[in-house]
């Protein structure tokens, strides 16, 4: 298993398959989004093999994301790849869900373990503006799709100040009254190229909390109050499904990270929060062993920071969330 610098077993890779996307969130990036060219991406053949490596290295999940990574045509083999690697236990996915209905089966029947759906709201002009130009129902179909098939869900929420934090967020947090569904609230956090608006609109877990308590009745906490994942979980009074809170900003969970990231251009990021990566795409394309490459990942992740200091104004500038994976 491999350990970083700190004694933390980081075991968790999380592959951004394109920087691309068939949306524009208004939290994630500018309208108009310069993308990379296909050459910059890894092909398929390049994320074959590092997957088996990291596979070898004693990483024990998997998840694809993006950009939008169901745009990348190759996702349902990369998945079956993904899962048929002794040692992988979990292989997932995060999308914005609107591919889903035509995707979800062949996902489910290529290994696929679990899906987080993104969805900020459940009205049609509210998720207009915030995606700026997308439609809630084929979200809603892309998740009839991914239970119709057997997987697990997730619905991820970002509230943003002013926009979706009040009756939005109350509406999607109801859904776990009748739904054995989780729903988690995380924090926006601030990127290079949209670090003004993210800082701007960020809404705190304390104030989300009340807000929901003040509408829906009071939060248990669940699992002791400890963390699951990276979401501390409560359940409203009778609920069947449960409501998750992520808040990289104001209660960080660097302690307990067990991940690194791939970046569609082929570089080791070490924290989702700083600048610090490897650049394993020049090693495949120079002719690099597996060994070369399992040494140069290990040293990456020996070197991984302790985490993010966004306390002290320390934003990362080198690339959005949309490019980094989130
Ligand atoms: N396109 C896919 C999607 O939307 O699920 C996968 C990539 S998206 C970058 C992954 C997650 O990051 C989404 O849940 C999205 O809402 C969230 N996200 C995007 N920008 C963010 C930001 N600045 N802070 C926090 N979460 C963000
Ligand atoms: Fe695209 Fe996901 Fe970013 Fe929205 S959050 S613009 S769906 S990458």
């Amino acid at each position: 298993m491999p350990l970083d610098q700190y004694q933390r077993d980081i075991d968790y890779l999380r592959i951004s398959l394109t920087d691309a996307c068939n949306l524009r969130c208004v939290y994630c990036m500018p309208e108009h989004m310069a993308f990379r060219r296909p050459a910059e991406l890894l092909t398929d053949a390049e994320l074959f093999r590092l997957i088996t490596l990291f596979a070898r290295l004693g990483f024990r999940k998997i998840r694809f994301t993006g950009g939008e990574p169901t745009l990348r045509p190759g996702l349902v083999q990369l998945v079956r790849h993904a899962a048929r690697q002794p040692g992988v236990r979990q292989v997932s996915l995060t999308t914005n869900g609107l591919m889903l209905d035509q995707l979800a089966r062949p996902l489910a029947d290529a290994g696929l373990s679990s899906v987080n759906v993104s969805l900020d709201t459940l009205d049609p002009a509210r998720f207009r503006e915030l995606t700026r130009w997308g439609n809630v129902r084929d979200v809603l179909e892309g998740i009839n799709a991914v239970e119709a098939a057997g997987l697990r869900l997730k619905l991820n929420a970002v509230p943003i100040r002013g926009v979706n934090d009040t009756d939005d967020a109350i509406a999607l947090a109801r859904l776990t009254l009748e739904h054995d569904r989780q729903v988690r609230f995380i924090e926006v956090m601030p990127f290079a190229n949209n670090a003004g608006f993210q800082t701007g609109h960020i809404v705190r877990e304390t104030e989300l909390r009340a807000r929901l308590e003040a509408a829906l009745g009071p939060l248990e906490p669940l699992h002791a109050g400890k963390l699951d994942g990276e979401a501390r979980m409560f359940r409203l009074p009778g609920a069947r499904g449960a409501i998750g809170f992520i808040s990289p900003v104001t209660s960080p969970f660097c302690a307990a990270c067990n991940r690194v990231r791939l970046t569609a251009d082929g570089r080791l990021r070490l924290c989702l929060l700083r600048d610090d990566e490897g650049d394993l795409r020049e090693l495949l394309r120079g002719g690099a062993t597996d060994q070369e490459l399992e040494t140069a990942i290990g040293a990456a992740i020996h070197r991984k920071p302790w985490g993010h200091n966004l306390a002290s104004d320390l934003i990362p500038a080198s690339r959005g969330m949309s490019e980094i994976g989130g």
